[in-house]
């Protein structure tokens, strides 16, 4: 074995819970004995050690348009809700058919406890707050239910905010900020200990939540826009702030948001993936850097192929001269501590 595979990965985003409910009636089975399709299954992320993440609830558009430049409509919030509800019960129903294997974690501890023990660590967020009223009722239900993060929009608008479209080359410049429930959403969440995610909204929505919230800034799957100019990714100055208030940016693994030309091409080697995260690392430090793949939600580069060829990141990482106490915290160490910090004990 690998040193590189000793070191645990919880990551900040994965859409495993779309493909499996996408995949319909032998998704539990699916997800607990794997499959060929797909980046994250139980026997893969054994294979690359990873150890768990945010398991995103997200609801496609209506006629969710193939076009990524497209312009998406929100679902009706009856229907969001509907379908937040089943995929969450996905995985809580993955869990109860674990024997032990998967823990839906609500708090900092079940994380550490599942690390150690070798558990599949799932934390229930929601991307896109389209379930949620702007009367909030469903945010106090879900948080009970084990809800911990959610961002308030997707790349699209919805009545808390505005998401940034998929723009590229474009600044995250595009459109309003938050609206008066969207203010109402930040300040429940940070009430809940809920933590905010700021990947996919627009420049001004961002910089709202950055006056508004008391919580360490998030960005749960984002790159660096000065290296990729990218719509869905951080100006210098949104890392800075992220840097100013103790926060994290977890570096999403798809070639779009990777590559310096935009292009869906997944012959992208893995030191581009590299360069982010030492210029993140470089500009505001190695504690607010970390991982969030993006997996079953995007397109990666073919080297990694899925979650078990996560050991090959770490290796490219190690190459570039991270050393193994800096690789803990980029692979599971950040996270964890900002998300103990952000929940409480
Ligand atoms: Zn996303």
């Amino acid at each position: 074995m690998s040193e590189s595979s000793i070191i645990p990965v919880f990551d900040g985003h994965n859409d495993v819970l779309l493909r499996l409910r996408r995949g319909g009636s032998n998704s539990v089975r699916s997800f607990l004995q794997g499959e060929a399709a797909g980046h994250i299954d139980l026997p893969k992320a054994r294979r690359g050690g990873l150890a768990g993440g945010l398991c995103a609830v997200f609801i496609p558009s209506p006629d969710q348009p193939r076009d990524h430049n497209a312009d998406f409509p929100a679902p009706p919030q009856s229907d969001a809700l509907n379908e937040t509800l089943a995929m969450f019960r996905l995985l809580l129903e993955i869990e109860a058919q674990s024997d032990g294997a998967v823990k839906v974690c609500r708090s900092a501890s079940d994380i550490r406890s599942s690390i150690a023990d070798g558990r599949f660590a799932a934390v229930f967020h929601i991307e896109g707050a389209e379930a949620i009223g702007a009367d909030l009722d469903a945010l106090h239900v879900l948080h009970q239910a084990g809800l911990r993060t959610l961002g308030p929009v997707w790349s699209r608008p919805n009545v808390f905010a505005y998401g940034v479209p998929f723009r590229f080359p474009s600044s995250p410049d595009i459109g309003p900020g938050l609206t008066e429930a969207g203010k109402d959403l930040i300040r429940a969440c940070n009430e809940l200990r809920i933590l905010v995610d700021l990947s996919h909204m627009n420049e001004k929505g961002f910089w709202d939540i950055a006056k508004l919230s008391n919580a360490p800034l998030v960005a749960s799957h984002s790159n660096a826009h000065k290296l990729s100019p990218h719509s869905r990714n951080l100006t210098d100055k949104q890392l800075d702030a992220i840097r100013d208030t103790g926060g994290l940016v977890g570096i999403n693994f798809g070639v779009l948001f990777l590559r310096e030309d935009g292009v869906r091409n997944t012959d992208t080697p893995l030191d581009v993936l590299v360069r982010h995260i030492a210029y993140i690392a470089e500009r505001i430090g190695v504690e607010h850097v970390a991982l969030g793949s993006d997996f079953d939600g995007t397109t990666i580069p073919q080297s990694l192929a899925d979650a078990s060829g996560l050991p090959k990141l770490i290796d490219a990482l190690r190459a570039h001269g991270f050393d193994d106490r800096t690789l803990r915290m980029i692979a599971h160490e950040n996270w964890v501590r900002i998300l103990e910090q952000t929940w409480g004990s």
